[in-house]
């Protein structure tokens, strides 16, 4: 089988669990201390914050922005659940905007008409690895002084004019989960530029607290251990290797698939860079088969095609009674997730492997 995602596990990730295991020094230690350093070097940002998951780091970043009950937050209805649920824990509503259907991002044209005297945020998701249209959201962003967390749980190393995703808003975002391009199993991490914005985010991540068993405010046990941040210390060594690798096997597809005609391959914008956290296609309406059809077919020949996401957000009951959303508000998004279909593209890919996959989409689509 060949599956969607596979995390490459190396000696240095084995060796570095070992020493911490070693240490005796098991969370929230010097590790994490490492890989904040790190990633904050990566990315171009004066902070970077460890935390459990790249949910916690959603629910720390729309904490520190001061995000409350009656606050709206600007985003987009075709992301993974964990983009809305933290809008939602702290009480504010999520109001959705479609996506534009070539980057599969949120259209930045409608956004200004979802903007109410009480929206707060921004959070733009570079889904798949692509950054969102940034210029236009930091333009708007800043005549109507609203702050932009972006969502970079998919884009570790993607960049916009230059610059790194996670340094192209206020906070940024990010998940180390097993199938991210870097993983440590479950782990999370916040980029900012701003001091007070960190030191809220330390404090939201250990139950508020601001000194000696002194609390400032609500807080949680969002911590990570040391021998999470050992692997992804030792992954985010590795960011950039991986990512050439799947860049190089999107080429592969780009090339080999770009004449059957019943789907639509990515079309990368030129201002930015696309870090493949998927390569995802679009079944086109000329294709014999459906897309679920054409999944089912792919499996059959040892290939496991991934959807991101089946549904949108909004059709999810929780959701549609908090932004009273109904199917048929976002068209693009709701005909989209009827037909995208995601590649294995990481980096684990063999050279068969990839020929595998191009022959049995030209089989299954019957082309
Ligand atoms: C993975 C992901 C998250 C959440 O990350 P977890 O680490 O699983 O909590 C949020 N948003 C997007 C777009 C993601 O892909």
């Amino acid at each position: 089988m060949i599956y969607i995602a596979k995390p490459e596990i190396g000696d240095e990730e084995i060796h570095a669990v070992n020493q911490v295991l070693k240490s005796g020094m098991l969370s929230q230690g010097p590790k994490v201390a490492e890989l904040e350093k790190d990633w904050a070097e990566y990315c171009g940002t004066k902070h970077a914050l460890a935390v459990n998951s790249g949910t916690a780091a959603i629910h720390a970043a729309l904490f520190a922005t001061g995000i409350q009950t009656g606050d709206e937050v600007i985003t987009t209805p075709f992301s993974f659940i964990a983009t809305i649920n933290p809008i939602i824990m702290l009480g504010a509503k999520p109001v959705l905007v479609d996506i534009d259907r070539e980057t599969f991002n949120i259209d930045s044209t409608k956004i200004e008409a979802a903007i109410t005297s009480r929206t707060k945020a921004i959070m733009p998701v570079h889904l798949y690895g692509q950054p969102a249209d940034m210029t236009k959201i930091q333009d708007i962003a800043n005549r109507n002084n609203l702050t932009i967390i972006e969502d970079s749980c998919q884009a570790i190393g993607a960049e916009y004019k230059g610059k790194k995703a996670g340094n192209l808003g206020s906070l940024g975002c990010f998940s180390l989960y097993a199938t991210k391009n870097i993983m440590c199993g479950e782990g999370g991490i916040v980029t900012t530029n701003d001091d007070e914005h960190a030191k809220l985010i330390r404090q939201f991540r250990q139950h508020g607290m601001s000194g000696s068993y002194q609390y400032e405010h609500l807080g949680y046990n969002y911590r990570l251990t040391d021998l999470q941040a050992a692997i992804a210390v030792e992954q985010l060594k590795k960011v950039d290797k991986f990512t050439k690798a799947r860049q190089d096997n999107a080429e592969f597809f780009d090339e080999h698939l770009k004449n059957v005609s019943s789907i639509v391959t990515p079309n990368p914008t030129s201002d930015r860079t696309h870090v493949y956290h998927q390569y995802t296609l679009v079944i086109s309406d000329k294709c014999r088969f459906s897309r679920d059809e054409i999944v089912k077919k792919l499996k059959e020949q040892g290939i496991v095609a991934g959807v991101y996401y089946p549904q949108p957000l909004h059709h999810i009951e929780h959701i549609a009674k908090i932004t009273g959303r109904h199917p048929g508000d976002f068209p693009i998004t709701e005909e989209l997730t009827k037909k995208v279909l995601s590649l294995p593209v990481h980096p684990m890919l063999t050279p068969e492997d990839r020929e595998t996959i191009v022959g049995a989409i030209k089989e299954a689509t019957g082309e």
